[in-house]
């Protein structure tokens, strides 16, 4: 397969277990953990949790990724759409609330044709680092049902520092744009659980709250009323070390500053707590 999925647009081969592209990854989908998730927001993970699937690899290259093991350095194991359509059976039979598909871009493939095989009966979360092709979205429309993406940088050059992602602004902003919309306005369940819309996440970085700011300043004027999640959890990983202001976490005055000024905006949200930054909160990869 010659594979322009994302926005790096390699146009590179891809085999069925390994590719040259930006992510080096085969059509084949590899994942490192599927279990029921219990970290999200509390309209995705409620109280029986989110159904989630984490995929191996990523379209992006964050440095200071809290799952670089997987989705940098790309560990997992592989699985057929078929395997993948059994599995989303056995977590809906668990009783959890949705099935969570984390980093699931290089394997959009896949993930359409195990919908063929069996499509869940509860709500489609597709949780990304908002570095997506509109076109790719666009094919997925009608399968998902929330969208969970991040937005990472209000800066290009942070974004290409960072994470690899060249022009990350530009794309995340018209990908968020084609999220919303797929989904419209937010719908919830008399439970309070969240069954049709879009999230946006934006993770605090040390030393970057100017960053941050630019995200809510975006956010508030592109995406009016779309839900903004703020988070706190930053712990240095991956190779945060070799980045000095990325190799600490963020201190309370840094995340009330960027708290308080989203709290000055209309946005409305969800405001993770700052204790959050632990690695307790780190999934294991046990495949
Ligand atoms: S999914 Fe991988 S191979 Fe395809 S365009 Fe993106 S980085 Fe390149």
């Amino acid at each position: 397969m010659i594979c322009n999925l994302c926005p790096h647009s390699c146009s590179a081969d891809r085999g069925e277990r390994s590719g040259s592209g930006f992510c080096r990854l085969g059509t084949l989908p590899k994942v490192a953990r599927i279990a029921p998730h219990m970290w999200e927001e509390p309209c995705i993970s409620g109280t029986r949790g989110s159904g989630a699937v984490f995929f191996s690899g990523c379209t992006m290259r964050c440095v200071f990724c809290q799952n670089y093991e997987i989705s940098a350095e790309n560990n997992g194991v592989f699985i057929t759409p078929a395997r993948l359509a059994d599995e989303f059976k056995r977590l809906e039979d668990t009783g959890v609330h949705n099935i969570s598909l984390i980093s699931p871009t290089p394997y959009v493939d896949a993930i359409v044709e195990a919908f063929g095989i069996y499509r869940p009966n509860i709500p489609i979360v597709y949780n990304c680092g908002g570095y997506e092709s509109v076109e790719t979205l666009q094919r997925l429309e009608g399968y998902i049902d929330i969208y969970l993406p991040d937005f990472k940088y209000s800066d290009d050059a942070l974004a290409l520092e960072y994470s690899g992602a060249p022009g990350y602004v530009e794309t995340a902003t018209a990908a968020i744009a084609e999220m919303l919309r797929q989904t419209g306005e937010a719908a919830f369940d008399g439970d309070g659980m969240m069954t049709r819309g879009t999230i946006v996440r934006h993770l605090v970085l040390p030393n970057h709250t100017r960053n941050s700011l630019g995200v809510i300043d975006i956010t508030e004027r592109e995406f009016p009323g779309v839900y903004l999640s703020l988070m706190g959890q930053y712990i240095p990983h991956g190779k945060a070390a070799e980045y000095p202001k990325l190799n600490r976490k963020i201190t309370s005055r840094e995340y009330r500053k960027v708290r308080d000024y989203l709290f000055s905006t209309e946005l409305d949200g969800f405001v993770q707590e700052l204790s959050s930054a632990d690695e307790k909160y780190v999934p294991e990869w046990d495949y």
